[in-house]
C-alpha cells in the first residue's frame, strides 16, 4: 500500500486514508455513514481533528455531491466532561421536563442529495418499508428463500433509526417462553454472523447482571430464573456479595440480589445493518437508501403498492418495518397502530481499560451500562416523565440523572469523562410486545414493529420466522402478536422490560 494511503486521518480511532477509500468503495461516502463505518470522529477528539480531512478526501474523490458535503451531527457534550460534573448539577436540571422539538434532517426539505438517480423498479413482489435491523434481516431471509423480487426502502442512511442508536445489549433472560426462545436463537445466530454474513459484530458474552433493589423485584427475578433454567439457560439468582465478585466496583449495599446469566452479552450494532444489507443484495434483494415511502396504495381491501419520493412501485405485499415511525407509515394505508414513540437517551464515555464483564442493569430505575469492545462505558436510563413523540434530541437532564444513578452504584466511575450523547426512539406498544403479521381489513399489508427497547436482540430470529411464515409456514407468534389482540383485549404479560 502506498505511504500516502497509510496516512492517519483520525488519530483517536486509527482511521487511515485507505480506510476512508474502503468505506467509499463499500457505498458509505456520506459523512454520517463514514463516521459509523470507520469510527472517525467517535473518539476523544470528538471529530475536531479528523472531520474536515475526511470530508476533503470524499470531496476530492467526488464521492458525494456538494449539497451533501455537510458536517456530521455534533453530539453533546461540547468537550469531554466528567460524570461527577453532571451528577452534581442542581436539582432544577432534573426537575420539570422541558420538551424540545425533534431533530430536523441535516439536509433540509425534499429528496436527499444522496438519493440514487436510477429509477426504482415499477413492481416488486414484496416491498419492505424501513431499513433498520428488522427490515434488512427480513430482506436477507426472504431473498434466501427465493421469495421473489424483494425491495427494501430506507429513507435515510443505514443506521438512521433505532438500530443505529441502541446499546447493543443481547440477553436471553426474559420472562416468557416465546421471548426466551427468540432471544436464544438470535444470540446463537449473532455468534455465527461473521461466518454467514462476512462482517464482525463483536459479540462479547460477558453476561447480564440484573440487580433487584426490593422484595417485589427479587420475586420477579426468582420467577424468571426458574423459567429460564427450564429453557436451558444458566441463569441463577445470586447474592450482592457474589455480584461484587463479578463486578468488584459495584456498591453492593444498593441491591438485595441479582439475576446472573453469564451467556448473555453485548454486540456492536452497526455492522449488523451493513452485513444484512450486503447479504440481502448478494442474494438478489434490492436495498435502497435515501428513498422515502410517501404513500401506500390500498383498494378493494388489499394493498397494491407504495408511492415513494422516487416514484411508484406496485406490490402485492408490503411490510411495515419502520420502527417508531411505523404508526406514521401505517396511517398512509389508513391503518391505526397502537404503537407510541418515546425518546430514549444514551451516552458513551472515554475509553477505559477493559474491566467490566457484564451488562449491568438496575431493575426499577432502568439504569443500564456495559463496556464496549473499544473500552467505552455505554449506558442509558429510562425517564418516567418522558413525553411521547418522535424526539431524538439529547438533554442535560438525562446526563444529570444518569450521572447520579451510575456514580451512586459505581462510585469510581464519577471521574470518567463522557464523550458522546445521543438518543433514539423506543417503539412502544400498550403491552410492550411486538406487532407482527397481518393487518385486519388490508390483505397483503404486514406488520413488523413494536419492539420497544429489545428489537435488536430479537431481530435475527423474528426475521427468520417471518420469512418462513410469509412463505406459507404456520407459526403461532403471528397470531399471538397480531395487532388484533389490542381490540380483543388479549394483552401479553412480560415483566423484564428495562429502560
Ligand atoms: C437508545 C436505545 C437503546 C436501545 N438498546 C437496545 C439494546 O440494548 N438491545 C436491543 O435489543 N434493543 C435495544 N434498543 C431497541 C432496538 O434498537 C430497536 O428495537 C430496533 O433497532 C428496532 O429496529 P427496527 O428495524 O424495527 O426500527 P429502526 O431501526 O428504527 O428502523 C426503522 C427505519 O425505518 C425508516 N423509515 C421510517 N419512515 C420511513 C419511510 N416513510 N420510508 C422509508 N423508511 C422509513 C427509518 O429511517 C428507520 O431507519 C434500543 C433502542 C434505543 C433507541
Amino acid at each position: 500500500m502506498p505511504l500516502s494511503e497509510k496516512a492517519i486521518v483520525c488519530a483517536c480511532e486509527d482511521v487511515s486514508v485507505h480506510d476512508i477509500d474502503d468505506a467509499i468503495e463499500h457505498g458509505y461516502p456520506d459523512i454520517e455513514s463514514l463516521k459509523r463505518y470507520t469510527g472517525l470522529g467517535t473518539g476523544p477528539c470528538q471529530g475536531k481533528s479528523c472531520e474536515v480531512g475526511a470530508m476533503r478526501i470524499c470531496a476530492q474523490r467526488n464521492a458525494v455531491p456538494p449539497p451533501a458535503q455537510v458536517p456530521f451531527r455534533a453530539r453533546p457534550p461540547l468537550a469531554p466532561t466528567s460524570m461527577a460534573a453532571y451528577a452534581g448539577l442542581p436539582a432544577g436540571v432534573t426537575g420539570a421536563r422541558h420538551p424540545t422539538a425533534g431533530l430536523r434532517p441535516t439536509w433540509g426539505r425534499g429528496a436527499h442529495p444522496l438519493q440514487p438517480p436510477a429509477p426504482l423498479p415499477g413492481s416488486a413482489d414484496i416491498v419492505i418499508v424501513g431499513g433498520g435491523i428488522m427490515g434488512l434481516a427480513l430482506a436477507w431471509n426472504l431473498a434466501g428463500r427465493g421469495a421473489g423480487r424483494v425491495l427494501a426502502l430506507e429513507r435515510g442512511y443505514l443506521c438512521e433509526g433505532a438500530s443505529g442508536r441502541n446499546g447493543g445489549g443481547v440477553r436471553a433472560q426474559w420472562t416468557t417462553p416465546t421471548l426466551i426462545e427468540l432471544a436464544k436463537e438470535s444470540i446463537a445466530f449473532m455468534a455465527r454472523f461473521a461466518q454467514e454474513l462476512g462482517i464482525n459484530v463483536w459479540l462479547r458474552r460477558g453476561g447480564y447482571l440484573f440487580l433487584a433493589h426490593d422484595d417485589e423485584t427479587l420475586r420477579r427475578i426468582e420467577y424468571g430464573a426458574e423459567l429460564q433454567k427450564r429453557h436451558g439457560l444458566a441463569t441463577r439468582v445470586i447474592t450482592p456479595g457474589e455480584a461484587g465478585e463479578i463486578v468488584p466496583q459495584l456498591d453492593t449495599s444498593k441491591f438485595l440480589a441479582a439475576s446472573w446469566n453469564p451467556e448473555d452479552g453485548v454486540v456492536f450494532p452497526w455492522p449488523f445493518l451493513w452485513g444484512y444489507a450486503d447479504g440481502a443484495r448478494r442474494r438478489g434483494a434490492q436495498v435502497e437508501t435515501f428513498t422515502r415511502v410517501t404513500g401506500i396504495e390500498v383498494s378493494g381491501g388489499r394493498v397494491r403498492g407504495v408511492q415513494t419520493d422516487r416514484g411508484r412501485v406496485t406490490a402485492d405485499r408490503v411490510v411495515i418495518a419502520a420502527g417508531a415511525w411505523s404508526p406514521t407509515v401505517a396511517r398512509l394505508a389508513g391503518v391505526q397502530l397502537p404503537n407510541v414513540p418515546y425518546r430514549h437517551e444514551i451516552v458513551s464515555s472515554e475509553p477505559l481499560k477493559p474491566f467490566l464483564g457484564p451488562l449491568v442493569s438496575m431493575l426499577g430505575t432502568g439504569l443500564y451500562f456495559s463496556q464496549s469492545m473499544r473500552g467505552e462505558i455505554v449506558g442509558g436510563m429510562g425517564d418516567p416523565d418522558e413525553e411521547p413523540g418522535l424526539n431524538q434530541t439529547s438533554s442535560l437532564r438525562f446526563l444529570a440523572r444518569y450521572g447520579r444513578a451510575l456514580s451512586e452504584l459505581v462510585p469510581q466511575l464519577g471521574a470518567v469523562k463522557l464523550l458522546r450523547q445521543w438518543a433514539g426512539c423506543y417503539d412502544v406498544t400498550p403491552d410492550h410486545s411486538p406487532v407482527l403479521g397481518e393487518t385486519p381489513g388490508v390483505a397483503g399489508l404486514l406488520q413488523m414493529s413494536g419492539f420497544v427497547g429489545h428489537g435488536f436482540m430479537m431481530a435475527p430470529a423474528v426475521a427468520r420466522r417471518m420469512a418462513e411464515w410469509m412463505g406459507g409456514a404456520k407459526d403461532e407468534i403471528f397470531e399471538r402478536y397480531s395487532v388484533r389482540r389490542f381490540a380483543e383485549g388479549r394483552l401479553i404479560k412480560e415483566t423484564f422490560i428495562i429502560g
